[in-house]
C-alpha cells in the first residue's frame, strides 16, 4: 500500500464522523479542498506577475527579490495543488463507499465504536442495521 499525505491539520476520518455526522464532514472536506485550489489560482496570479515584474527590474536586489517571489509562489502553489487534490480525492473516496450495501441508503450510518482503526472505519446503517467498513 503506498504511503499517504499525513498533515497535523487533518481531521482524521473517525474523529470527523463522529464529531460532525458524515455529511458535515463531507462538507467541510470539500471546502477546504476548494479552499486550496483558490490558493493555487492566486498562487499562478503571482507567478505570473513576478515573471512580468522580471523584466522591469535592474538592480540586484529587486531581481533577488523577484526570484524570491517566483520561487515562493511557485512552493506554495504546488504544495495547495497537491493538497486541493489529496482532499477531493479522500473525500470523493470515502463517500463512494457511503451507501449501504444492503439497503442502498446513502451516508445514513453511524460509526460502530470500539473496533481497531488502520483496517478502514466501521460503521452501520441508520436504517437496515448493516455493518459495513469504509476504507480512510
Ligand atoms: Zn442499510
Amino acid at each position: 500500500m503506498a504511503p499517504r499525505l499525513r498533515y497535523k491539520s487533518d481531521v482524521r476520518l473517525a474523529d470527523g464522523i463522529r464529531r460532525l455526522g458524515f455529511r458535515k464532514w463531507y462538507e467541510r472536506e470539500l471546502l477546504k479542498s476548494h479552499a486550496h485550489l483558490t490558493l493555487t489560482f492566486l498562487c499562478t496570479v503571482g507567478l505570473l506577475g513576478a515573471f512580468e515584474a522580471a523584466s522591469q527590474f535592474r538592480g540586484l536586489q529587486d531581481q533577488m527579490t523577484n526570484a524570491a517571489a517566483i520561487v515562493g509562489s511557485g512552493a506554495i502553489g504546488v504544495w495547495a495543488l497537491r493538497r486541493y487534490l489529496y482532499l477531493l480525492m479522500h473525500a470523493e473516496s470515502v463517500a463512494n463507499q457511503a451507501d449501504c450495501p444492503q439497503c442502498g441508503a446513502y451516508a445514513r450510518f453511524k460509526l460502530v465504536e470500539g473496533r481497531a482503526e488502520g483496517a478502514g472505519v466501521a460503521v452501520c446503517c441508520r436504517d437496515c442495521t448493516h455493518q459495513w467498513s469504509i476504507a480512510d
